[in-house]
């Protein structure tokens, strides 16, 4: 029989015995007792495959790491306290002293902080912007180790060839890592492609309603075995079993969300790219025919993060727009119901935006799942308060 995502999303799985409830129950306890003593010594050694304490392995978080090892094709999959819980267990175990980490275009930026902090232990690391996948090799290092980036990335939301990536990075012996959390799992399926680890942030689509911070590391058994003996265990950053819980219960509404996101983002995007006052939206909808091409490739969907810039790159005129906002809250992470706008000036960065090509006008914007016409409107009362009517 075949097991669509759908199915692998909603279903949960049976309680033994006499009752059979929709929702799995929540184990709610930090540790596990045993009968005897050599019950004890039979799982006291292998932690990873048995409940001894939940800061290593829970029931409710186990239900989690299954379905999302299977959503990712995966062969395992560990979950953690939040998505930088994730990615910096994962650099922390894959990095060794005088080892180099690569990462590609603007990545999470907390990520690349981690890569930086890591330099105090030897660890070095470069953030350089690839317009293509194959520009990277200039990049490399003898001592680079772990690849890691985003497609689409982070504020341009451009696709990288990560099929090329991976296997330009296999013949190296260097890790990839990526973060899908844009597509969530069901869009996009970055281990098909022979990338050695994907990390979601479950505090976005996958948790979907703005009530938890996780996140999820997957790949082949041994390599999240290792995450999970050193940068889990020893970094301790272990989610809550009722966040696991939250998590299974986003599950379960993601296809759905999902395709629902998909549809009303080309509304929204379609609606904005003709505005004028708009100088650039950026997502891969709207992309040039060579990122059409790889979102054909890698995407069976879109995501619903994005960014705008304005013709008229004035701070005041900035403010007045954001402010104009009714419906679209000003608040960082997305992948809830409400949309958000994030303006990527704070004020005291402006040297490092042009460092990376971003104007001064550039907002992060997450469509969520009100209706796309309501956004519409709202972000178009807001342009004309701050740059007046448009009259085409
Ligand atoms: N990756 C991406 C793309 C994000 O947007 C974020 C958070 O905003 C993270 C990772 C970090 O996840 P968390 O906030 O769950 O630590």
């Amino acid at each position: 029989m075949n097991c669509y995502d759908e199915d692998i999303c909603t279903t949960v799985s049976r309680a033994e015995g006499s009752y059979f409830p929709m929702s799995p129950d929540i184990t709610m306890t930090s540790s596990f007792r045993y009968e005897t003593y050599e019950d004890f010594l039979a799982v006291s050694t292998d932690e990873k495959n048995n409940y001894v304490y939940t800061r290593g392995t829970n029931p409710t978080t186990k239900i989690l790491e299954d379905k999302l090892a299977m959503l990712e094709n995966g062969e395992k999959c560990k979950v953690f306290a939040s998505g930088m819980g994730a990615i910096s267990a994962t650099l922390f175990t894959l990095l060794n002293a005088g080892d180099h980490v690569l990462m590609l275009n603007t990545i999470y930026g907390e990520a690349a902080a981690f890569a930086k902090y890591l330099e105090k232990f030897d660890i070095s690391s470069d953030r350089v912007d690839v317009q293509q996948a194959s520009d990277l090799v200039e990049h490399v290092k003898e001592n680079t180790k772990v690849i890691y980036f985003e497609s689409p990335s982070t504020q341009k939301f451009q696709l990288l060839d990560i099929e090329w990536i991976s296997n330009y990075a296999k013949k190296r012996g260097i890790k990839t890592v990526i973060d899908g959390t844009w597509s969530s799992p069901l869009f996009h399926k970055p281990l098909n492609y022979g990338v050695d680890i994907v990390i979601h942030s479950l505090s976005k689509y996958i948790g979907g309603h703005s009530d938890i911070v996780g996140g999820v590391v997957t790949g082949e058994k041994k390599l999240v075995d290792t995450i999970f003996e050193h940068g889990h265990q020893s970094l301790g950053a272990t989610i809550s079993p009722f966040n696991s819980w939250l998590a299974i219960r986003g599950l379960r509404t993601l296809p759905v969300r999902m395709n629902h996101l998909d549809q009303s983002i080309r509304v929204v995007l379609n609606a904005l790219s003709k505005d004028p006052r708009i100088n650039q939206v950026y997502h891969p909808y709207l992309g040039d025919e060579d990122q059409q091409k790889l979102a054909q490739k890698y995407l069976s969907g879109f995501g619903s993060l994005f960014s705008i810039n304005m013709v008229d790159d004035d701070f005041e005129k900035l403010t007045k727009f954001v402010n104009s906002l009714n419906v679209v809250s000003l608040g960082v992470s997305w992948g809830g119901f409400e949309s958000l706008i994030l303006p990527a000036f704070k004020g005291n960065n402006i040297e490092k935006l042009k460092e990376r090509g971003l104007k001064t006008s550039h907002m992060r914007m997450y469509l969520g799942l009100e209706n796309p016409q309501t956004i519409i409107a709202d972000i178009q009362q807001a342009l004309d308060h701050a740059y007046g009517k448009n009259d085409l």
